[in-house]
């Protein structure tokens, strides 16, 4: 606690807003490093992969962070890349990865996680676990074409132009054209192969993004069946079928084998899901 109080005071001289997230540090990147450092903390990239404000969304390797580079504890992927796509990039390979991006507002709390096998209930100790990496037993997370920032897309009139580089949009002629982190991805990515020992990935979607799934039908579901997670992985479907027609049904079934249809997310627009019907 008292580390966390000597870090927010430091955060408070240097921040305009510190209560609210992702504002703008006015002290060198190496300085705040030192001082996570000394207070104990450890060091990850957040959203990894996004643009403006992820750090490979900006720079090209962890030779770019200078002496830090071999300093990173982990990377969080962000809701537009996983695992696969993380580690294309050969320098990844010996680094930790975490889910969970943005998953930390109460409707949101769960959206994407790790399944860890552990006795461990000490925070401590469960990180460490986190970061050695050995007890993770899979990452649950969102599909990366479901993410905000996956495709390369003009924020001004919504063209998508496959491998288009720059800023300048092609068919409005602005300079809208924000780079989805799978074309970023695709630029960065020096190996083919993936490391041995990373937990597998899953694709996990909240229900609620779901076509068709409302929060009356979610409510219905809930009340009778248990908790999303449950209904997600475990209820069989002659149980859902009690509650939910067989498209609906058929839904969850294709969520569980990764088998739905995504409209790509970017530009800062999330993705969809697309209907069976469609
Ligand atoms: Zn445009």
């Amino acid at each position: 606690m008292e580390e966390l109080e000597a870090f927010n005071s430091y955060l408070g001289k240097k921040i305009t807003n510190p209560g609210l997230s992702t504002q703008f540090l006015r002290d060198g990147f190496h300085k705040a490093f030192s001082m996570v450092r000394q207070l104990g903390g450890y060091l990850g990239l957040a959203h990894a992969f996004t643009p403006f404000k992820g750090y490979f969304g900006q720079l090209d390797s962890f030779q770019s962070l200078g002496e830090f580079s071999d300093e990173v504890d982990f990377v969080e992927l962000g809701l537009s890349a996983d695992s696969t796509l993380a580690d294309r990039i050969k320098d990844l390979h010996e680094v930790p990865f975490l889910v969970g991006s943005d998953a930390h507002s109460s409707p949101n709390i769960a959206r994407e996680y790790l399944e860890i096998d552990t006795t461990v209930r000490d925070f401590g100790q469960l990180f460490q676990i986190i970061l050695s990496g050995q007890e993770i037993k899979s990452f649950r997370g969102f599909p990366p074409a479901l993410g905000k920032y996956f495709q390369t897309r003009c924020r001004k009139c919504g063209f998508t132009p496959g491998k288009n580089e720059g800023k300048t949009c092609p068919r409005c002629l602005e300079p809208a054209l924000v780079q989805g982190v799978s074309n970023r991805i695709e630029k960065l990515s020096d190996t083919a192969k993936l490391p041995t020992g990373r937990a597998p990935y899953f694709f996990h979607i909240p229900l609620h993004l779901l076509p068709g799934f409302g929060p009356r039908i979610l409510e219905v579901l809930y009340e009778n069946l248990g908790s999303e997670m449950e209904i997600i992985h475990n209820i069989s479907p002659e149980q859902l079928e009690r509650f939910l027609d067989k498209k609906r049904v058929e839904m969850i079934l294709r969520l569980r084998t990764g088998e739905l249809e995504i409209e790509c997310g970017g530009a800062g627009r999330y993705g969809k899901i697309k209907r069976l019907d469609a």
